[in-house]
């Protein structure tokens, strides 16, 4: 039985997924929601949004995940980073998944991944929750009834939490696996009910194929000048750096906080809405991204909550400190409807050095930026072991190297060349620790983050005056408007400026150490700026 919308000549039956129960094709959030309370897979909170825990896996499983090395792609792959599947094992495994899949019924979504015409990616979603179909409905971008009709997926996800694959005969690592298949343009994902894999699965499509034509696939979040979308600004940044909070600007307009192109005609989101953290929320910080946590359709991943008034609680993180919420872009009230901007003026590099060490802004040139790029870093406080105060470095290049199929000079080499060809002007931003590292000193107050953005992006900061940092050699701000000029001097900030001195030569090191691997790599300029 099938019910809903769809193109009569792409059903799955056409696509030779058959022998499923019933297939509900493109319901919207209404039915959705429903279905998935129907099914017992979550509750509705309060304002109608839907509260659903993800058992086991609470965030992605990056040892899961493969690339089916065939011969069209076998040249293109950065094998170091991507783990292979042999094309017969993938055959099996999705023979198997088909198997299993037999007699259940199933939800479809047909989404655009991009929001340029010219360079979308067109995929279809076959979700076994109903809310996992909510959820990636929301995050990518929905066709209109018109362009439903005549939908052709050009990809297909199949999203099977139920089904656990078999590492010997499937050549996986363990039960859980997502395996991305370009030849057959197939995305299987099987025993992990995190929803962060729906929308990062297209994230790495996208990041495969869109160099190929000479556009750049960016980790970053993306916001405008209200009324000026040439005046536009990216972030990039590993998770927990920022990108979703600060491009979230009540003066700006948000285009998307996670996943952008950067084409011939400037940039554009790939998604159509957002995957907010929620941990520590608060409504005066973050006013917009909170108010989204009592919206009609919002979903609510692994929070906790007071089961009688369903009243959410932030700073409870016994399910996971990576509870979030997702929601249709449309729900930020400065959102851009088309999720367009021009070539970024300003690109910002965000990380969260637990270490204390970085500034909190610092202008770079563009070989440093390359630098800073290709190095990934951000650092990551201790776990919740008592005792252990010791920050843990990473360095994941492209501010993203679990979405990255190609090897890391491609991206770096473009982002280059945009960036000569445009001139945009870079910047790097710690939102991690100020006054000491984790455990003595203390994180930057986000209005200090966002005062520095404003003047960074207005123009105002590049007209002072700086100051050469000693240790990473990038231009340091004296003076910022709004913001006390102690901060603005992290050796300043530190009870004991000697601590300061030996932290900071021990993150330069950490530093030196991980760019070993692409000096052999780079262009002269850029090893000039290596530290
Ligand atoms: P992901 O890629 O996982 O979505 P992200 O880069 O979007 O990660 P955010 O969701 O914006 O990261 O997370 C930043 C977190 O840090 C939020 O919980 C925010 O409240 C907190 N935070 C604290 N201080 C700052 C600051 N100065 N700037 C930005 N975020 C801050
Ligand atoms: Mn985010």
């Amino acid at each position: 039985m099938t019910h809903g919308r769809v193109n009569p000549a792409h059903t799955l039956d056409q696509q030779g997924i058959s022998g499923l129960g019933s297939v509900y094709y493109n319901l919207l959030e209404p039915a959705l929601m429903q279905a998935a309370v129907e099914r017992g897979e979550g509750r509705i909170g309060k304002g109608g949004t839907f509260l659903v825990s993800t058992g086991q896996f609470t965030g992605r499983s990056p040892n899961d995940k493969f690339v089916v090395r065939t011969p069209e792609v076998e040249d293109h792959i950065w094998w170091d980073n991507n783990a292979p599947m042999a094309p017969d094992a993938f055959d099996r495994l999705y023979a198997d998944m088909l198997e299993h899949m037999k007699g259940g019924d199933y939800y479809v979504q047909d989404l655009f991944g991009g929001a340029d015409e010219e360079h979308r990616l067109d995929v279809r979603v076959v979700s076994e929750l109903a809310w996992h179909n909510l959820f990636i409905r929301h995050l990518l971008r929905r066709p209109d009834a018109e362009e439903l009709s005549s939908f052709v997926p050009e990809f297909t996800i199949i999203n099977c939490p139920s089904f656990k694959a078999d590492p010997a005969r499937h050549g996986c690592a363990s039960e859980t696996v997502i395996a991305l298949n370009f030849e057959k343009k197939l995305i299987l994902i099987g025993n992990t009910e995190y929803a962060g894999e729906n929308k990062k699965s297209v994230f790495t499509l996208l990041n495969y194929i869109l160099p190929g034509k000479g556009v750049m696939a960016m980790h970053c979040s993306a916001n405008h000048a209200i009324g000026d979308p040439d005046d536009s600004a990216v972030f990039f940044g590993l998770s927990g750096t920022g990108k979703t909070t600060l491009s979230a600007d009540p003066s700006r307009t948000l285009i998307g906080d996670d996943e952008h192109g950067w084409s011939d005609n400037g940039i554009f989101n790939f998604e159509g809405g957002c995957y907010a953290k929620t941990i520590n929320l608060r409504e005066e910080a973050e006013p917009e991204i909170y108010a989204t946590t009592q919206k009609f359709s919002t979903v609510i991943e692994n929070m906790v909550y007071d089961e009688d008034t369903l009243e959410l609680d932030f700073d409870d993180d016994s399910l996971t400190a990576n509870m979030r919420c997702a929601y249709p872009i449309e729900m930020i009230s400065n959102a851009s409807s088309t999720g367009k901007g021009g070539a970024p003026k300003n690109i910002v590099m965000l990380t969260c050095d637990a270490f204390g060490v970085l500034p909190p802004i610092a202008r770079l040139t563009p070989a440093q930026a390359m630098y800073h790029f290709l190095s990934g870093f951000t650092a990551k406080v201790a776990g919740t072991e008592r005792g252990v105060t010791e920050p843990t470095p990473t360095f994941s290049t492209c501010f993203g190297a679990p979405f990255m199929p190609r090897r890391p000079e491609v991206y770096g080499d473009l982002l280059r060349q945009k960036i000569a060809e445009h001139g945009a002007t870079c910047w790097l931003v710690n939102t991690g620790w100020t006054g000491g590292a984790f455990g003595t000193g203390s994180r930057m107050p986000i209005h200090a983050t966002r005062s520095l953005l404003t003047a960074a992006l207005d123009g105002s900061l590049n007209e002072g005056e700086f100051r050469k940092d000693p240790n990473f050699g990038f231009d340091v701000p004296i003076h910022c408007r709004d913001v006390a000029d102690l901060l603005l001097d992290p050796r300043r900030t530190w009870d004991n400026p000697e601590s300061y001195d030996r932290q900071a030569q021990r993150l330069v090191d950490m530093f030196a150490d991980n760019f070993a691997q692409y000096v052999d790599h780079i262009d002269d300029d850029v090893k000039a700026a290596a530290i």
